[in-house]
């Protein structure tokens, strides 16, 4: 990136509610068959002019063709049973009915290769692309067939790779994998978790990010965080594994958090995505408070590796918060920016 300070977004962004009923994760679809088609296309354009008519640098799909960030990858997979439910507790704090792993897993068709190559060609900007992370998936599921986190992990992490060569391929910029499950299972994440993430972006000439929160601000989330004290140190635990990895970038959240900032110290050396946005409330941040997490965030990080981000994904927000808390991100950014040159 050129631009200093370039800003982007965790991810998802609200669907219209011609699309999908808005503020509501997994929120069923309006539309069917070529209709449902040529709906998620048009929203994907809207949520891309809206990034860019706020000024956001490293762009998106706002994951409007997908109604989960793990869910609608693993629906394109062999091997997993959707109609086979279980009842797991999933990042060892909510239970859910969750699909059964039955058999080996396998990726017989790209999953977001066409989605992405439609935003390539509407946009000269970069683009960055989220995939769910191996730990992640894992930890979405009920698994009968592996009996191990570890080996279904490594598997999915080949199919994630097959998966990211090709989004490569047509152009996508970045691409990032979703791990909040990494801010849980710290002793997975060293036996396996960092592993596991390595394998899935092996060969990758495009720039890598993984991306660890502390979730939607949905109420298993909420709560949880309330269980956490004062102080979260979670990040404590996996930054420096991530600091010695091949990943490119990490994506953490800040604004509004309970994470020690300092912490960021960790991984020094890699470019780090700052969430300034809190995604867990309405309230817009103002441009002032923008700048002063970043302001914050840059004892620990480089000016040339520091770019704005929103703490995590945007999709239960309503729309309109959702536009204005991308326009402060920039305004924020921009204000530091000058900083910076001045
Ligand atoms: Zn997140």
């Amino acid at each position: 990136m050129k631009q200093l300070l370039p800003t982007s977004t965790a991810g998802s962004l609200p669907k219209p509610s011609w699309l999908a009923e808005p503020e509501k994760l997994w929120s069923p679809w309006k539309l069917e068959d070529q209709e449902l088609v040529d709906g998620k296309k048009d929203a994907l354009r809207i949520s891309l002019q809206e990034q860019c008519n706020a000024g956001i640098d490293i762009v998106g799909d706002g994951e409007q063709t997908r109604q989960h960030f793990v869910t609608t990858f693993i629906e394109h997979l062999d091997g997993v049973d959707f109609e086979k439910r279980e009842t797991v507790k999933i990042r060892d704090r909510y239970e859910a009915s969750v699909p059964t792993v039955v058999g080996p897993v396998s990726r017989p068709r790209s999953v977001f290769v066409e989605d992405a190559r439609f935003l390539r060609e509407q946009t000269d900007q970069p683009i960055k692309w989220a995939l769910p992370g191996p730990m992640t998936m894992v930890d979405t599921l009920y698994d009968a067939h592996y009996q191990s986190r570890e080996k279904l992990a490594s598997e999915f992490a080949k199919l994630l790779n097959d998966e990211a060569r090709e989004l490569e391929a047509v152009g996508v910029d970045i691409i990032q994998f979703d791990e909040p499950a990494f801010n849980v299972f710290f002793e997975e994440v060293s036996e396996w978790g960092v592993k596991c993430l390595e394998r899935a972006i092996e060969g990758l000439q495009c720039e890598t990010a993984v991306h660890i929160c502390y979730g939607y601000g949905i109420k298993a989330n909420t709560d949880w965080k309330k269980s956490l004290g004062e102080e979260w140190r979670q990040y404590e635990e996996v930054f420096p594994q991530l600091q010695r990895s091949n990943i490119d970038i990490i994506s953490l959240e800040c604004h509004n958090s309970h994470v020690p900032i300092e912490l960021i110290e960790l991984i020094r050396g890699k470019k780090v995505m700052v969430g300034a946005i809190d995604v867990a409330s309405d309230k817009v941040e103002t441009a002032e408070e923008v700048a002063a997490t970043l302001r914050e965030a840059l004892k620990y990080v480089d000016a040339d590796k520091l770019y704005p981000c929103t703490n995590c994904g945007m999709a239960p927000l309503s729309r309109d918060v959702a536009r204005g808390k991308l326009k402060a991100l920039r305004a924020g950014a921009e204000i530091v920016r000058n900083e910076l040159m001045a």
